[in-house]
């Protein structure tokens, strides 16, 4: 890997005269790949070439970031301050480059020195740091909010492990850790001088002050440090770079200081390692939580830096106080991962600023926002009450003490009423005492949104009803968005240089602009120049397929794509069972009209979700078994790609006809890789769910196929009694692709049988997310996708209505319905 990667010679005579600014980080590129890297030209790698170009484009950031955090600071500005366990950033080098204008002259300067730009940037490993959606949400706000000139600061932890990297082993998945910083992370800054305390443990005691209050006292505690690093986020078109500030774990020297003096030497240096191994490594969970005591030291650790710098920023100015700590600071919670936060700044108000509970809560709930990102049980977060008094004693009481507050709310409200104070309450009673960090975060937060018109509505009528009633107006939606920079201008360069020629280029800011293709939408010519870029990205795609999975697929088949963690209520089996179907039919009639199609899949499982993992075992099983059949003749074709990520993405996305978004409705909070591929020219697939339904809205009935139960009738098949065996036994093909399915056909001889274990989880387990009660909407819908997409211009029509029509799902609009409703935050124009 580090063979070098020398200049291809070029004569002198043949260059061009360099730009000015391709000539300046031409020299600033070289500058670093000398003194940084210590290379020279016949001596550097392509890796050395990547973190030297990374080198000089962080100093055109930095520079700006200066600018930015001084016309924040002297304008004592409100800010918004963006608490994340999660950011699923994936590649920094373009975006970076096409928001700070220097894309072409870039390009020009390694051009110059013999360098392919495509090579150099594909030296960086993804920024890994989140598990799917969630993350990357995020990842698009920031970009969002430096866009729109807000002033923000993201916060996170900085992993050492970012989301495991996926190889498949016989169709198995088999995870490998993401060691992400093993190069050098050119992007980042060390921060030592704003280095974080974290105390953990111990116990509470009671004093009385000097002034004869009683007081609480955390002693005992362990003591570690947060570390942070500052990754710029620079916006597009604006001279705006916030920072996402990442911290990481360190041991303290008195820690093990302590414990040597006590123990030894080897106790130390254990005690040692533990302080390191709070930011090590990320949950791969997504929507499940296990309870772990480590997932929650990180979740403190996390939030207590964040405050602590929060504050530290605040009363960095002389002008400021407690009584304004509101009008400045504005805090949301990505979830209720950093619920923490709550509590943790009413310890700060109490126990060190010595405030009274009722002004500590007054501030407390001017200051938090919370985001709810699910409806799933096994997703809310609950925190055992002797874990947690483990390990935050004194915060347990303050949840004690909030929960006595919410108490009296409840009783003023609903008298004598106990159980509505059994639900609403912080804790969960009558089995083992749980912390129940959603009602924390309901409690502790001024506003509380969902990520989309359904969810909104099913989280006010079904998740909070009582704390709906309690506090009127709290609940509000915000509908999910992507950033269109990475999502279209970056990812899709021949389908943004078409728009450019047609519409001009300031819809990456202004993404609503799209809708003036419209009028091009029955115009051949634009429909062929359309396709045909579609055809030339799925021809990009198709030499990955053959690179990593060894299959040829031919651009000329439809690409049908489901690419999302891997979840049950994602209904991936349920896309498997159609491939089966029509598997099916094609060797029983090796005939049969069939558009040619390419299932795409790509996805990862939570290492410990069994049935996530024999999914993709079925999946790849069959795909082998399609892929050889020469009965097949080529119509269909499987190939799950592994390791999927936001690079990734990238390169499926633009290649997409066909977008899989099939869940169970009422279980999808939003979605975002919907709003990404319909804005690519994907048409969606879809159960009305999410955002899928407001993507309706949007392109239009006739240009998306929705299929399935809605909402109300899955609740109603429910309260009846859904029984999958009668599905099974009413319908024959679906009886058969199951019991092919759980037959051992597609693993002869292998045990235990995989694809077995999801056939029983489908009728003796349940089928909980209702794949078999929409089978043959699903199937019905296929064969109205197979009939659109044999009308070239009809299907080309739609696909230019979807780019044209999702405006609406930019992060822009997101982040300014954030801004407007919620975080009252005002742009700041940077000079
Ligand atoms: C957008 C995105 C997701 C979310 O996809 P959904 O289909 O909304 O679940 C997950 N992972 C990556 C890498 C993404 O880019």
């Amino acid at each position: 890997m580090s063979a070098p990667s020398p200049a291809k010679s070029k004569s002198k005579s043949a260059r061009k005269a360099l730009s000015p600014e391709a000539a300046n980080l031409q020299r600033s590129i070289l500058h670093y790949l000398k003194y940084k890297m210590g290379r020279d030209l016949e001596s550097a790698t392509r890796r050395d070439w990547w973190i030297a170009t990374a080198t000089a484009i962080r100093d055109r950031m930095i520079e700006r970031g200066l600018d930015t955090y001084k016309a924040h600071r002297v304008g004592n500005v409100r800010r918004l301050y963006y608490l994340s366990l999660e950011y699923l950033i994936g590649r920094l080098m373009l975006n970076n480059l096409i928001n700070l204008g220097l894309h072409e002259p870039l390009v020009e300067a390694l051009a110059d020195v013999g360098q392919d730009f495509e090579v150099v940037r594909a030296q960086e490993e993804d920024m890994g740091l989140g598990n799917g959606g969630l993350g990357r949400l995020a990842a698009c706000y920031l970009d969002s909010l430096s866009t729109m000139d807000l002033p923000a600061v993201g916060y996170g932890i900085h992993y050492e492990f970012g989301l495991f990297r996926q190889e498949f082993v016989n169709g198995h998945q088999v995870e490998h850790p993401d060691n992400w910083l093993i190069y050098g992370a050119p992007w980042e800054l060390v921060r030592p001088e704003f280095t974080q305390p974290v105390r953990l443990f111990g116990r509470c005691e009671q004093i009385f002050d000097d002034r004869g209050n009683f007081q609480w006292r955390w002693v005992d505690t362990k003591t570690i440090l947060g570390f942070p690093f500052d990754i710029p986020v620079v916006g597009y078109g604006t001279k705006t770079v916030n920072i996402l500030r990442l911290w990481a774990s360190k041991a303290t020297e008195d820690f093990d200081l302590k414990t040597f003096n006590d123990g030894g030497y080897i106790e130390a240096v254990r005690e040692k390692a533990y302080g390191e191994t709070i930011s090590k490594v990320l949950y791969p969970n997504d929507k499940t939580e296990n309870g772990k005591e480590l997932r929650l030291v990180q979740q403190y650790f996390f939030v207590t830096c964040s405050l602590r710098d929060i504050i530290r920023r605040h009363f960095s100015n002389p002008a400021n106080g407690w009584d304004n700590f509101a009008d400045k600071v504005a805090i949301q919670l990505n979830d209720t991962h950093p619920a923490l936060a709550v509590v943790e700044l009413m310890r700060i108000l109490l126990d060190e600023e010595g405030m009274a509970f009722e002004r500590a809560w007054g501030i407390v709930t001017q200051v938090f926002a919370y985001t709810n990102h699910t409806l799933l049980p096994e997703a809310l977060e609950r925190w055992s009450v002797p874990l947690f008094q483990r390990v935050l004693p004194r915060h347990l009481l303050i949840v004690y003490q909030i929960n006595d507050h919410l108490m009296a709310l409840c009783e003023a409200k609903w008298p004598g009423d106990n159980e509505k104070k059994r639900v609403i309450s912080l804790i969960e009673e009558g089995g083992p005492r749980a912390v129940r960090m959603a009602n924390l975060s309901v409690v502790g937060s001024f506003a509380v949104n969902g990520v989309a018109e359904l969810h909104t509505r099913l989280l006010r009528a079904q998740l909070f009803p009582e704390f709906d009633a309690l506090y009127p107006g709290k609940f509000i939606n915000v509908t999910n968005g992507i950033t269109p920079r990475r999502w279209l201008r970056a990812c899709n360069p021949r389908l943004s240089a078409l728009i450019n020629s047609k519409i001009g280029d300031a819809w990456p800011r202004d993404l609503d602009q799209l809708k003036k293709l419209e009028k091009w939408a029955d115009d051949p010519k634009f429909q062929d120049e359309f396709m045909a870029i579609k055809r030339l990205n799925k021809l990009d795609l198709a030499a990955i397929i053959k690179r990593d999975c060894g299959v040829d697929v031919s651009p000329d088949a439809l690409f049908d794509v489901q690419i999302k963690r891997l979840h049950e209520y994602k209904r991936q089996h349920l896309n498997l069972l159609h491939i089966l179907a029509l598997y099916r039919r094609l060797v029983q009639n090796p005939d049969l009209d069939l558009v040619p199609r390419v299932f795409v899949f790509a996805a990862k499982a939570a290492p410990g979700y069994d049935l996530a993992k024999a999914i993709i075992k079925s999946i790849n099983a069959v795909a082998a078994r399609v892929n050889h059949d020469p009965r097949v003749n080529g119509k269909l074709k499987v190939v799950f790609l592994p390791n999927y990520r936001v690079s990734l993405a990238s390169r499926i996305i633009p290649a997409a006809d066909l977008s899989e978004q099939i869940s169970t409705a009422g279980k999808e909070a939003s979605g975002t890789g919907n709003m990404k591929l319909a804005l690519n020219g994907a048409l969606t697939i879809g159960t009305l769910d999410g955002a899928n339904v407001e993507i309706k809205e949007e392109v239009g009935d006739d240009n998306i196929f929705i299929f399935g139960l809605t909402v109300e009738e899955v609740q109603a098949l429910r309260a009846r009694g859904y029984n999958p065996w009668d599905y099974y036994h009413a319908d024959e093909e679906l009886r058969a692709v199951l019991d092919w399915l759980g037959s051992d056909y597609f693993v002869p001889g292998e045990s235990p049988n995989l694809p077995a274990m999801v056939r029983a989880s489908l009728l003796e387990g349940g089928d909980p997310y209702l794949a078999l009660a929409d089978f043959r909407a699903y199937c019905d819908a296929q064969a109205r996708v197979d009939a659109a997409y044999r009308d070239r211009r009809r299907w080309a029509r739609m696909a230019i209505l979807n780019t044209a029509r999702v405006g609406k799902f930019s992060s822009d609009r997101s982040i300014g319905e954030y801004a407007d409703k919620i975080w009252k935050l005002k742009p700041v124009t940077v000079a």
